[in-house]
């Protein structure tokens, strides 16, 4: 490939604070309230105009994860049930305690925005929205310096500790930390996806609802619609003529540009093919519209960190527990086909019909993930969790860095639990908190007394 030299240049650097949070999604949020609420000097970086990240920018919606399975049981409090009743005193979430008997927290995302907004604020942490980071200064195993690019040019940050937030491992990637993607035998990861916003909905009958439902089902089985599954309906459902679906299936690597941009063009083809056909095929529908794409199509599994220890599938299913444990995960090996292929291939092994001539099912076969027998094996224990442990955010190298959400360090099979945003959220706490007890200290995570990690948080109101 042609290359060109970039020349070098002196840059501002423009602030000089105790921690940096870049991305402001699930991981990143959290982790700047809390560590600002924990007295650091914080400043947090997001490339769009709003924070929240998928829960916002990918419209993802219900927030899974904050209840042990099966079970109403709370594992995550703290700073994800603030902003849900804070959300709920706005009009757009229900009470926390209504969440609990619920599959996950339903939430209206334009309520997020603001709330978020109200807590960066409030806790004090100073915020530059509309930035990307770009890049870093290492210097002696550490980060000296984040760049990042806005309309104000190519400027500097200089943090004690520096936080990963980025959904992609951007910081850490850029700083030469080691990083993986996707699975062991070919890298490939989850397929992306994208929600939709439909309103305009009539008000029907459960009968009409599963017969309608049954329409895009038999277009997807002959071909006519691309989705992993038909439910339309009832979907993150905050206002009754509105539907929130998570239908849409793309195949690729996000952190390739090219992909990115196919993943675009390719799911909004299949959202304007779905409001086709419910106006001109199915009964009552001939008023719907699409109210709002999401701003991106989103991953649910890119580049993430090696740590101390890595997540594991079996930690899913066994509710593993760990002496250095910062979060509690609930979700399951909740694998959505990194082939790309939709309906009727909807989670790996637990419901495709053509494991036998699947890569991933060749790999598994005969390890844990196996169809026969109870196909439970992808789920943690009834009533219970699996631990997060503090390791998973801490990276092998670079001495100033934490990640947090899903940059976390976890195998392909522990990262499709661990990704939803329930348990981003309460990695998120964990990460900020250690991030300003570091600054406090040498500015090294990897040395965190970790008991008084666990200790701050609990007095915080996070389950750990
Ligand atoms: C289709 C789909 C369906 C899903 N369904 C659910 C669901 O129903 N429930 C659930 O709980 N979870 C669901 N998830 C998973 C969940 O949304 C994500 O795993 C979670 O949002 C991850 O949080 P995060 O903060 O790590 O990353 P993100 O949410 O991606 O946030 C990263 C943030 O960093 C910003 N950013 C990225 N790079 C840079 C940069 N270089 N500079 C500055 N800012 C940057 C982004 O703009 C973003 O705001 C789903 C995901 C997908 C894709």
């Amino acid at each position: 490939m042609r290359t060109i030299q970039e020349p070098s240049r002196r840059i501002p650097v423009i602030a000089e604070v105790d921690v940096v949070v870049c991305g402001g999604g699930p991981g990143g949020l959290p982790a700047a309230i809390a560590a600002a609420r924990h007295g650091a000097k914080t400043l947090l970086i997001e490339r769009y105009g709003f924070l929240g990240g998928l829960a916002t920018a990918g419209l993802v919606a219900p927030i899974l994860g904050h209840h042990a399975h099966n079970s109403s049981q709370p594992i995550v409090e703290g700073l994800l049930r603030e902003i849900t009743e804070r959300m709920h005193a706005l009009g757009g979430a229900p009470t926390w305690e209504e969440t609990l008997a619920r599959w996950g927290i339903n939430f209206d995302a334009e309520t997020f925005k603001r709330v978020a907004d109200l807590l960066v604020q409030e806790a004090g942490v100073e915020l530059l929205l509309h930035t990307l980071v770009t890049d870093v200064v290492v210097q002696d195993g550490r980060i000296a310096a984040v760049i990042i690019e806005n309309k104000s040019g190519r400027q500097a940050i200089a943090a004690k500790v520096v936080v990963d937030a980025t959904g992609d491992a951007d910081v850490a990637y850029r700083a030469g930390a080691p990083t993986k993607q996707g699975r062991d035998f070919d890298g490939k990861v989850e397929s992306m996806g994208s929600f939709m916003h439909l309103a305009g909905l009539p008000s029907l009958t459960d009968e009409a609802r599963r017969a309608a439902v049954e329409q895009v089902r038999q277009a997807m089985a002959a071909g006519k619609l691309r989705f992993y599954n038909p439910g339309f309906l009832g979907v993150n459902d905050m206002r009754p003529d509105h539907t929130s679906p998570n239908m849409t299936r793309f195949a690729g690597d996000p952190t390739d540009g090219g992909d990115m941009t196919q993943a675009e063009l390719s799911v909004r083809r299949d959202v304007w093919d779905l409001v086709a056909f419910l106006r001109d095929q199915v009964p009552g529908m001939e008023g719907v519209y699409l109210a709002a794409t999401s701003p991106q199509v989103g991953p649910r599994e890119s580049r993430q960190i090696v740590g101390g220890y890595a997540l594991t599938g079996q930690d899913v299913h066994a509710g593993a527990k760990f002496a250095d444990a910062i979060a509690r995960g609930s979700w399951w090996v909740d694998i959505h086909c990194p082939l790309g292929n939709t309906y009727p291939v909807h989670l790996c092994i637990v419901e495709c019909p053509r494991q036998e001539s699947c890569p991933f099912w060749a790999a598994e076969h005969g390890r844990m993930f196996t169809r026969q027998g109870d196909q439970g094996t992808v789920y943690p224990p009834d009533g219970d969790w699996y631990d997060i442990p503090y390791r998973c955010l801490v990276p092998n190298a670079i001495d100033n860095l934490l990640v947090s959400g899903r940059c976390i360090s976890a195998t392909h099979e522990g990262m499709a639990g661990a990704r939803v945003m329930g348990t981003c959220f309460a990695i998120g706490q964990a990460a900020g908190t250690a991030a300003a007890l570091a600054a406090q200290a040498n500015g090294r995570p990897r040395d965190v007394d970790v008991a008084q990690l666990r200790a701050a948080l609990g007095a915080d109101g996070a389950l750990v």
